[in-house]
């Protein structure tokens, strides 16, 4: 039975994860190193709460609920002492992934279960550096996390069928729907849409159309709700190539970062984060 949960990292998904299971009854605490980045997300959080409670998304118990259970710190260990769950939301780096889940196994209580939102990495991997493999999987969340109701559940080798009814459980009373699936490099969504972000990368730097005809030809052709490159800025460019390069050196050439990427991210341009991407955001 999960009651409280910890989110390691407070970025783009983080404060997002944070905010939706609050909003869902959760005790929660996020942590991210960055005091910077722990006041972003608290702003974040409280503009969305206040923001949702005025168009009706959120009722005021749930608004009163949230202002309530919802700690903020930049130590580890505090987070996730009384943790039931713990979900991690650093960046796409395994070796990142690896070390904070050690510290998560060192200090979290033993029966917490021990999640990661990797978009495209094995949970396995990841659970290997713990002592308890068998409380550790993958809940991979979608970007906005309040509005998207996917979460792809990835059992590594070892994870137990508790801990993925414990997920699943947890996942179910935010209200999303939990899919299984086995793990691959980039499940089935990401493996999916960063071939797409990536065609259109190509055709950006092909000169096939603009990016706003890209993006449009997509929506209303295609009928995705947005179009890959907006979608590519709000994931975040810099999180996005991480994702291709894992994808790329465990799949293959399919996979190679568009090179219109790569030069963006060394510019600082990585989309919504940073205030411009493919589009300006100032
Ligand atoms: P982000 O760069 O926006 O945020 C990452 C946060 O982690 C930053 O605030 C950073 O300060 C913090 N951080 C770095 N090292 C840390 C540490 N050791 N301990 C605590 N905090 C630390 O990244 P993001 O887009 O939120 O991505 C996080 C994870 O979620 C990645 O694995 C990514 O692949 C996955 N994901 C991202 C999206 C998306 O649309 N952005 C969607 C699904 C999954």
């Amino acid at each position: 039975m999960v009651n409280r949960i910890a989110v390691i990292g407070g970025g783009t998904m983080g404060r997002g994860i944070a905010y939706t299971a609050a909003i869902s009854g959760f005790e929660v605490t996020l942590q991210d190193i960055s005091t910077e980045a722990v006041e972003i997300a608290r702003e974040y959080i409280e503009a969305l709460l206040g923001k949702s409670r005025e168009n009706g998304y959120v009722q005021q118990h749930q608004e009163i609920w949230a202002k309530k259970n919802l700690y903020y710190t930049t130590e580890l260990q505090k987070a996730v002492s009384k943790a039931d769950l713990v979900i991690e939301a650093v960046p796409e780096i395994i070796e990142l992934k690896i070390e904070v889940f050690k510290q998560l196994d060192k200090y979290a209580p033993a029966h917490a279960v021990l999640a990661t939102n990797t978009s495209t990495m094995s949970p396995t991997e990841i659970a290997a550096s713990t002592t308890r493999p068998d409380q550790c999987i993958a809940m991979h969340f979608f970007n906005p996390v309040h509005q998207m109701k996917l979460i792809e559940i990835i059992r590594g080798l070892d994870t137990s069928g508790e801990t993925i009814e414990i997920v699943k459980q947890a996942a179910e009373k935010m209200g999303k729907v939990p899919v299984e699936v086995n793990e691959f490099p980039g499940f089935v969504t990401s493996r999916m849409n960063c071939l797409i972000g990536n065609e259109a990368m190509n055709m950006l730097m092909e000169g096939v159309a603009s990016i706003e005809d890209i993006d449009k030809a997509i929506k209303y052709g295609l009928n995705h709700p947005m179009g890959p490159l907006e979608l590519a800025d709000l994931v975040g460019l810099d999180t996005r190539l991480r994702n291709m390069e894992y994808l790329y050196r465990h799949l293959g050439e399919k996979y190679r970062p568009s090179p219109i990427l790569v030069k963006y991210v060394k510019a600082g341009r990585l989309g919504r984060k940073s205030g411009r991407g493919f589009y300006d955001y100032s």
